[in-house]
């Protein structure tokens, strides 16, 4: 068994489903679990006509949801024997418009967000399962709503890993034993009472990953509109390169620190039963993409120390300072408590003798944190930064590292700097718009070109 996953632009349109089909052709007998993404800007168009119901005329959010339904028909028209889908891409449809009309009196909720959001999913994998079964292949479409159980923590839920195991091997294992390729939707769930929910946006990397160790498939196919993990994202560095194989570690750590290519949490779920990942061009089926493996022999690229670079915005800095902090231990317990207790993740942190930073990315509870953190000394923040992340093999040991790196970065001015403790990484926080540059300079340094 191997799970195959389609982002957004891999299913955009019929030429895309089309070439969805032909991989899936080729892989029919390694028994193929399809595990799909919303049409590429489905998702955001459905997170805003939800932000829009409660204000916005009737007529106008009609024609919006209309012009949705069509792009989805338009394709099952397109391609031979899909129009199967209709009447259940127009059943998705009637059931969002009476979501729609439950948020009308006031601002949506995070779990009618949820419901809203997770239609995409729901018609993306009607219109796939339509087109395979058009195309003469035995598929089956399943709900994974009712499989994977999360709990209650709306657009950004966890599953719960053991519940998902057990429901997904009873219910897809017979059915891929039976030869059926198999339909399923990323990003979406439900919790045990059977309210939707979704895993936070770019979640269906993690979709694939739970189902692939429910499974114990033999891997993990993510494909994407480009070659695979590469040296930077390849949208702000032209020239970055792929990157034949990677480790979890640094599939991870690329991830959480904005390589949309993969969800941080895809190389958790497979990690333990060595599962392997590739990333691949759903355009470009022929290319060997990224392999992300346990015993993956990493080759240096060129002559470089480090092996790629990634950057994230939207960040908020905190800066603490607490003279009580001096030389008193069970400081850093209090502090993380009122994180912990506002939910709210901490990406890097910097601390000194007398004072800490720490950069947020969620600033929903800022107000509550600021106030909670004020208790503590004098806090002030710094909004609109940026996270650069340099990646590579025992960063730690490399000397002269950081020099070069913060040579290259000049003159941007660096602001919080952290030598990951797993040293395969080393972060920093600049200034938001100077973000792009310098991962174009770090590029250069290091890679030759930008
Ligand atoms: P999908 O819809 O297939 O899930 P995403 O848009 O979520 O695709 O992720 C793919 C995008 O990730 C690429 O188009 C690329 O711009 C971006 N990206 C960011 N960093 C990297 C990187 N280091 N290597 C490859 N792609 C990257
Ligand atoms: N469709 C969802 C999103 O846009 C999930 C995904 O693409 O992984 O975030
Ligand atoms: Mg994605």
């Amino acid at each position: 068994m191997i799970v195959t996953k389609f982002g957004g632009t891999s299913v955009a349109d019929a030429a895309a489903i089309a070439r969805l089909i032909a991989i899936i052709r080729q892989r029919v007998d390694e028994r193929p679990l399809v595990v799909v993404s919303a049409l590429a800007g489905v998702t955001d168009a459905l997170l805003d006509l939800a932000r829009r119901a409660h204000s916005e005329e009737a007529a106008a959010l009609d024609a919006s949801l209309e012009s949705l339904v069509e792009r989805h028909e338009q394709i099952a028209r397109t391609l031979p024997g899909a129009a199967a889908a209709f009447d259940q891409i127009a059943a998705e449809a009637d059931e969002l418009r009476s979501e729609l009309t439950g948020v009308r009196d006031r601002s949506a909720s995070a779990s009618q967000l949820d419901a809203i959001a997770g239609r995409g999913e729901l018609w993306s994998s009607r219109l796939v399962a339509a087109a395979l079964a058009g195309a003469g292949l035995d598929s089956a479409w399943v709900d994974v709503r009712p499989l994977l159980i999360t709990d209650d923590r709306h657009t950004r839920a966890t599953p719960y890993v053991q519940v998902v195991n057990q429901r997904a091997r009873d219910c897809l294992r017979p059915m891929l034993e039976a030869g059926k390729v198999v339909v399923t939707q990323g990003f979406i769930g439900s919790t045990a009472r059977g309210v939707p929910t979704t895993l936070g946006r770019g979640g269906s990397d993690f979709t694939a990953a739970l189902l692939g160790a429910a499974l114990g498939a033999t891997r993990v196919e993510i494909w994407t509109d480009v070659d695979g993990l590469m040296t930077a994202d390849p949208r702000i560095v032209s020239s970055a390169r792929t990157l034949a194989r990677a480790s979890y570690d640094e599939a991870a750590e690329l991830a959480t620190f904005g390589a949309r290519i993969l969800h941080p949490a895809t190389a958790l779920p497979l990690v333990r039963a060595g599962i392997p990942i590739m990333i691949l061009n759903s355009t470009r089926p022929d290319r060997p993409g990224t392999t992300i493996e346990p015993e993956a022999v990493l080759e240096q690229v060129g002559d470089s120390p480090i092996r790629s670079i990634s950057w994230k915005q939207g960040i908020t800095v905190i800066n603490l300072r607490a003279p009580r902090m001096l030389g008193a231990y069970g400081f850093l317990r209090t502090l993380f408590e009122i994180f912990e207790r506002h939910e709210t993740v901490v990406d890097v942190l910097a601390s000194g003798e007398v004072s800490i930073s720490l950069t947020i990315e969620d600033r929903t509870r800022l107000g509550v944190l600021l106030r909670d953190l004020g208790e503590l000394g004098e806090v002030w923040v710094e909004e609109r930064r940026a996270i650069i992340a340099v990646v590579g093999i025992g960063l730690r040991n490399t000397p002269g590292l950081a020099a070069r790196v913060f040579n290259a970065v000049w003159p941007a001015n660096v602001e919080v700097i952290s030598q990951g403790s797993s040293s395969i990484n080393m972060t920093f926080v600049v200034r938001e718009e100077d973000g792009p540059d310098v991962v174009r300079r770090l590029h250069r340094e290091f890679f030759g070109s930008d």
